[in-house]
């Protein structure tokens, strides 16, 4: 059994209630180890340690912190294959996968805000005609929590979490309780590097008790949350009133839209890949897809012949493509929404069924699953799914198509294919979401800004923008 502590002011220490949560390793639905169940009382410890920190951390020079956060990524890189084998054990998700994207991810935000925090600079401003010239302070605000989710569990943590350090903030975090172990493992990794103590404290437990005690602490300056969207409108309701700062990156229910003038062989493959890369669960997977009428019915042959060739099985074995999902509940709540579909007339045209792989019996297993619907507005078109299933449906015209994309409640991404640039343009233009991929899909480069329209959140990430939300613009007006 694996025992998962706090990591307060650069100690490992255990719930001060002595009280834990099971861990379930999804491969095989087996409790493998306890996460404590911390309360408030942790996470005042956490707040105090931090901001003890704060007064020093906040005046170490930019190259000081940037050799910390320089050396974090190295010994993730150094470790790669134990956080990868932890990740997949912890999530599900296959090793190959973890060891390719989320590892070498988690290593990348640190590396990318290391050289980042380096060329931050701010605005002056001369105010001809009154002898005066203006220039911004970007000062770290103090105390910030970080809340991320369970999906990309290591590379969306330290995506929040290498920003705020790099600023000069010192950090409460909470991983999801679901996959709470990479994050624990990055406690020792921080220690190693030199971040001095109580800088990061990792605290674990459930959302609506430990993470309802960050978003409520009434000295923690802001919030950066990943998660659903009804979470992140509860954390909006309790941290908006007291006038923290909030980022808000939350679900998504992406259009991805084809055109019969597209690289075809390109556009299929990226297309396998943009539905089911970790079972369906990255809120950039584009769950809906629309396809031109003149090649709809060639694309549904060669699409199910693709998806069907995909092997579902254990994470720990090389040839899997999809692992498992990340829970039971999670599990059931997909396998609901393929019934739902049926009940609203649409056509399962592979997949829909929970797969159990020998000597996994108990694992959270799914088929990846292309669903043919008839309308836009039946419920798998309109909910976060969040797994391996998307939906397919045709359209006659451009004017058709966007129309289809946008009327979701939600915006974070779109992906489009066509070799039309004038098509191409048209469509940056009017797709109501905070990314657009044009024929391409997940090439990510880490100073664009990142984030949704719509529900699917408030505020942007990555690049400068993420050190502009861990820092407080303050107005210097000097006359002469
Ligand atoms: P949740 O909203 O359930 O949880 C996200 C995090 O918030 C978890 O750490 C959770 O803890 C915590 N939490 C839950 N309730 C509270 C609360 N009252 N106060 C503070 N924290 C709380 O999301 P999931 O973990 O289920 O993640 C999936 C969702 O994340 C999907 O909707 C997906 O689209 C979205 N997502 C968005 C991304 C984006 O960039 N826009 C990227 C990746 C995912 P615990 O797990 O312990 O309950």
């Amino acid at each position: 059994m694996l025992t998962i502590q706090n990591f307060i002011n650069g100690d490992f220490v255990d719930p001060i209630s002595d009280e834990w949560i099971d861990n379930y390793c999804p491969a095989n639905g087996f409790v493998y180890g306890k996460i404590p169940d911390s309360n408030k009382n942790d996470v005042q410890n956490a707040y105090l340690a931090a901001s003890k920190a704060f007064s020093t951390w906040s005046k170490t020079t930019l190259e000081e912190r940037s050799n910390i956060l320089l050396k974090i990524s190295e010994l993730l890189e150094a470790n790669l294959e134990h956080f990868a084998k932890a990740e997949s054990k912890d999530n599900g998700k296959p090793v190959k996968l973890a060891a390719s994207i989320d590892i070498p991810r988690a290593a990348s935000n640190f590396r990318f805000f290391a050289h980042a925090i380096t060329q931050f600079s701010s605005e002056s401003h001369d105010s001809i005609g009154f002898n005066a010239t203006n220039y911004t302070l970007r000062q770290p605000l103090g105390v910030v929590g970080c809340i991320s989710p369970w999906n990309l569990p290591l590379y969306l943590f330290t995506w929040k979490i290498a920003p705020a350090i790099a600023a000069g903030n010192c950090v409460v975090a909470k991983p999801s309780e679901i996959t709470p172990v990479t994050a624990y493992l990055l406690g020792d990794i921080c220690n190693a590097a030199g971040l001095p103590k109580g800088v990061l404290n990792i605290i674990h437990g459930k959302g609506e008790s430990t993470g309802q005690a960050i978003i409520e602490h009434p000295e923690i300056k802001a919030i950066s949350f990943t998660g659903g969207t009804s979470t992140g409108a509860h954390i909006a309701r309790t941290a908006a009133p007291m006038f923290k700062k909030l980022s808000l990156e939350l679900g998504g229910k992406n259009p991805n839209i084809i055109f019969a003038d597209c690289d075809y062989d390109d556009m299929l493959n990226t297309t396998v890949r943009s539905s089911f890369s970790n079972q369906g669960q990255i809120c950039l997977c584009g769950s809906r897809i629309y396809v031109e009428a003149k090649i709809y019915e060639q694309f549904k042959t060669d699409f199910i012949a693709k998806v069907k060739a995909l092997k579902v099985g254990p994470p720990n074995l090389d040839d899997t493509d999809i692992g498992a999902l990340v829970s039971k509940p999670h599990m059931e709540k997909v396998l609901q929404y393929i019934n739902i579909a049926k009940q609203e007339n649409g056509t399962v045209l592979c997949g829909g069924n929970q797969v159990k792989p020998e000597n996994h019996e108990q694992g959270y297993y799914l088929e990846p699953t292309v669903i043919e619907v008839s309308s836009n507005l039946c419920r798998v078109n309109q909910e976060e799914i969040f797994g391996p299933v998307v939906t397919v449906m045709s359209f006659e015209t451009e004017t058709e198509a966007l129309q289809l994309a946008n009327a979701v409640k939600y915006g974070l991404s779109a992906t489009l294919w066509t070799n039309n640039l004038k098509r191409c343009m048209r469509f940056s233009q009017e797709l109501q979401t905070g990314i657009v991929w044009v024929n391409t899909w997940m090439i990510r480069d880490l100073r664009t800004p990142f984030g949704g329209a719509k529900a699917s959140g408030v505020g942007r990430e990555g690049g400068f923008e993420a050190l502009r939300f861990f820092t407080e613009p303050k107005n210097v007006c000097i006359k002469y």
